[in-house]
């Protein structure tokens, strides 16, 4: 891949993805951090359906905190993994306190000490809470990346670093957020769109289908 390769994937979901942003609903950081955290394992939409009474319930970085840990197991359970995600949000909250005043921090190393918290999930809370350039790795970039041809690896860690290096540091938030929404809704794992998908013509698995059939894609974009 050149830049000039880089430069038509990120024109082409410029055009379909204008303005992308997280699915996660959040009025700050904090809520943001919580969703994430709930979100492993799990969809946005049922963390969403879950978070506005939660929010609600506890208020703040103090209200989780102070949370009764069956209790909140029991508010969080249909996101999944309930006992390790109440105990992650409880001892997440109470180092926020102790440790930066209650409020979350704005580094990566500083969010990665975080319990429940690595670096897809740090990643998040700088791009999305902060608007700070970051590349959140999770599964939809690490199969998109590696379909497009990006990369050729599958850690998390060197794919992010990899991607820091292919594309332009203003572009990192938007590449982050628009490659997941075009993961969910056109390059599924089971079964990718190509004949839908404006980045198809820039795109090593989609070239070698165009490859073996000249007839796929006739309205691709890119
Ligand atoms: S061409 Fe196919 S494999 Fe490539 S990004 Fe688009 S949907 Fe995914």
């Amino acid at each position: 891949m050149n830049s000039t390769d880089i430069e038509l994937i990120l024109d082409g979901l410029s055009k379909r993805y204008i303005n992308p942003k997280t699915e996660l609903i959040h009025k700050n950081p904090f809520e943001l951090l919580i969703a994430t955290i709930l979100s492993a394992q799990c969809t946005d939409v049922r963390v969403n359906k879950v978070t506005p009474q939660l929010f609600n319930k506890y208020k703040d970085v103090t209200g989780f905190a102070m949370a009764d840990q069956g209790i909140l197991e029991q508010d969080i359970k249909s996101t999944g993994f309930f006992r390790n995600k109440a105990r992650m949000i409880i001892e997440c909250s109470r180092k926020l306190i102790s440790d930066n005043n209650g409020v979350v921090p704005n580094e990566m190393d500083k969010l990665i000490t975080l319990p429940g918290v690595g670096r897809k999930t740090a990643s998040v809370i700088l791009a999305a809470g902060f608007g700070i350039p970051a590349i959140a790795v999770d599964t939809h970039v690490i199969r998109l990346s590696n379909r497009i041809g990006l990369v050729t690896v599958k850690d998390p860690e060197k794919i992010e670093q990899r991607l820091k290096e292919l594309i332009p540091q203003d572009k990192w938030i938007f590449f982050s957020m628009s490659i997941v929404l075009h993961g969910r809704q056109i390059c599924k794992a089971r079964k990718p769109l190509c004949s839908d998908c404006i980045i198809f013509k820039s795109c090593n698995y989609g070239f070698k289908g165009r490859v073996s059939d000249p007839f796929k894609n006739p309205f691709a974009g890119v």
